[in-house]
């Protein structure tokens, strides 16, 4: 079993660091930050071995050459020139080495055209790194692709197991959950993860990672197959919608103006 620990960087970035137990070996997602990232590698006597990327915001990718100078190691992330020292470029369907396991990787454009995840299909312990495409009961701002392209891209990860531990890259769940509460008011589980999310928030501790069984349940981004939030989307811009994709569409752009 890797062991998977969120650095916060910024505001409210995490950078995912997976740890091969029992071993110094270490990598990261998303190390927008150096700094925290050596001060923990420090702290507790790791050894980076591989950087992963999801995308090309810099809040994703700013930290990555100051971890190069400290330590060449290889830089795993999407096709898209703009990034800088990425060693192996991934598309859909590549698989790589990272840790004695098999990383695949998905094409998910949405939020940026050049965004993939990485998922470890594993029995007993499953993986989802999403980066910006899907957080806790929400998902990514539309700032390159289309709502389509993102609709496609969250379908893909309904095909994983509803075990899978996700890993979002940002501690936006409680704005998320006041979103999804106006769009499912009626959804009592979402009411009961709210509760939740309070209580770990009031101590700082942050609400992710989350699984895909516990998004598919609230996240309103998950569900444009529902009955009530299709009516309660509809109601909300006076149509009528029943296509899945137009229901999701327009959950974004009530989102964008929430
Ligand atoms: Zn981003």
């Amino acid at each position: 079993m890797l062991s998977v620990t969120p650095i916060p960087a910024f505001n409210d970035n995490y950078i995912w660091l997976l740890q091969l137990p029992e071993s110094n070996r270490a990598v990261v997602v998303d190390p927008g930050q150096a700094e925290p990232v050596l001060a923990y590698l420090q702290t507790n006597g790791l050894t980076l071995e591989a950087i992963l990327i999801t995308h090309h915001h810099h809040d994703h990718v700013g930290g990555i050459e100051q971890l190069l100078a400290n330590t060449p190691v290889p830089v795993f992330g999407p096709i898209n020139p703009a990034i800088n020292n990425i060693s192996q470029a991934l598309s859909e369907g590549d698989e790589i080495q990272v840790l004695d396991k098999t990383f695949r990787v998905l094409e998910v454009p949405g939020h940026t055209l050049d965004h993939i995840a990485y998922v470890v299909d594993s029995r007993e312990q499953p993986l989802l790194f999403c980066g910006d495409s899907l957080f806790s009961a929400g998902c990514g701002r539309l700032f390159e692709g289309t709502a389509e392209q993102m609709y496609h891209s969250l379908q893909k990860y309904t095909d994983l197991p509803e075990q899978t531990s996700v890993f979002p890259t940002h501690e936006y769940t409680l704005a998320n959950l006041d979103f999804a509460i106006a769009v499912e008011p009626e959804n009592q589980p979402l009411r009961d993860y709210q509760k939740n999310c309070l209580q770990l928030r009031e101590v700082n501790t942050p609400t992710l990672p989350t699984s895909l069984e516990q998004e598919f349940a609230i996240n309103p981004f998950l569900r444009s197959s529902e009955v009530n939030l299709q009516r309660n989307v509809s109601n909300h811009f006076g149509l009528s919608l029943a296509e899945p994709v137009d229901v999701f569409r327009h959950t974004r752009l009530w989102k964008d103006q929430f």
